[in-house]
């Protein structure tokens, strides 16, 4: 249950509904989100006490979540969230586009693939500088001088960072160079930590957990709103199921489904949803078809090189060509791109740096 407290009541008649809630045994948590006083309440109410409760003056709407996730959920918030990362819309009519290598390798790297999203007009660079990795033996990622990079590279040319957090221990360390902070698939059941991030200032990127229902995933995104994390953004990236042909299996169903469950926005990461470069185009098509509220794409310039995940790296030359092909498709569906609303708004190509004037 969750009670929608009026914004004009008063202080008394606020603590007469605690009253009522203590003398009737119901344990109950006061909280704001996203400008709403709510109390949220463990137990459900008979219908007698239900009716009582809903005629309290404070009270303005008695919502009855019959799931485990409450915040999360579209039942007591119909409108969807939306919020800013430097200027850009996340959320909101316009998909957000995100790409970048899987790991951070080297400034000449980080600022070729820089330079390319600012010529096509994309906002958001991705990198990784800790990685995740099945194995000990695989490259783990540059770590510090990796954050470093990846921040001057997006500097230079007007990006904001999407970069993963590994470990609580790094939350510190990262969260500076971040703009938005990703949760991995490995680490989305990780509650301690997640709890963690719920304090931090800084958006959540919350990756689906490969073997997490999606009741699971939006129990994640509880942990971060009960802290206080008003900004997250739930991205599908794939389930692990018998079909070894692929990576990973992409989940295109949950796309729709949680935006039906929940008023967070949701993007799509075709690029480990398949672990098949020739699969990422059709399958970010079809993410923005079923409603995705952005996409995160690997891209290298020279994927067989890459150090993680090069099966699944566009060439940049594919990455113009996807944008091109999703725009008819964004279109169908009543969005735009980011980076095509972007284009009608300003004229980025005069922006445009080389790499040159950018690295002393
Ligand atoms: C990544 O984005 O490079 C990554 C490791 O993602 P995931 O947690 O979805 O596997
Ligand atoms: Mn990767």
């Amino acid at each position: 249950m969750i009670l929608k407290i009026k914004s004009e009541a008063s202080d008394k008649e606020i603590s007469d509904v605690k009253s009522w809630l203590d003398t009737n045994y119901f344990p109950y948590q006061i909280l704001t989100r996203y400008g709403y006083s709510l109390i949220a309440i463990q137990k459900k109410f008979s219908a007698e006490l239900a009716d009582t409760i809903s005629r309290l003056p404070a009270v303005e709407d008695m919502i009855d979540i019959n799931k485990e996730y409450r915040l999360a959920s579209l039942s007591w918030k119909k409108e969807r969230t939306t919020f800013s990362v430097n200027g850009n819309l996340i959320g909101g009519n316009a998909i957000n586009i995100v790409a970048g290598p899987c790991s951070v390798e080297s400034e000449e790297q980080i600022f070729k693939v820089a330079q390319f999203l600012n010529s096509v007009g994309v906002k958001f660079i991705r990198g990784g500088a800790y990685k995740p990795r099945t194995s000990p033996y695989s490259f783990q990622g540059l770590g510090k001088e990796g954050l470093k990079l990846i921040r001057k590279a997006a500097d230079a040319f007007g990006l904001s960072v999407v970069t993963e957090v590994i470990d609580t221990s790094l939350i510190d360390e990262i969260a500076p160079y971040a703009d938005i902070i990703q949760v991995g698939s490995r680490n989305m059941q990780n509650f301690y930590f997640l709890k963690q991030l719920g304090k931090v200032d800084k958006p959540i990127l919350l990756k689906r957990g490969m073997y997490a229902r999606i009741d699971e995933w939006l129990m994640a995104a509880e942990y971060l709103l009960t802290e206080g994390q008003e900004k997250i953004i739930m991205c599908e990236r794939g389930v692990r199921t018998f079909d070894t042909t692929v990576r990973n299996t992409m989940d295109i169903a949950a796309i729709p489904l949680v935006k039906e469950l929940s008023h967070l926005p949701v993007w799509a990461d075709p690029s480990h949803g398949t672990g098949i470069r020739s699969l990422v185009t059709p399958l970010s098509l079809a993410s923005i078809a079923a409603g995705a509220d952005g996409l995160v794409l690997e891209i290298h310039p020279n994927p067989e090189e890459a150090l993680s995940d090069g099966m699944q790296s566009l060439y940049l030359e594919q990455f113009k060509e996807l944008l091109v092909k999703a725009n008819p498709v964004a279109a169908a569906v009543g969005r735009v791109l980011e980076n095509a609303a972007k284009s009608q708004n300003e004229n980025f190509s005069n922006n445009h740096k080389t790499i040159e004037e950018c690295v002393e």
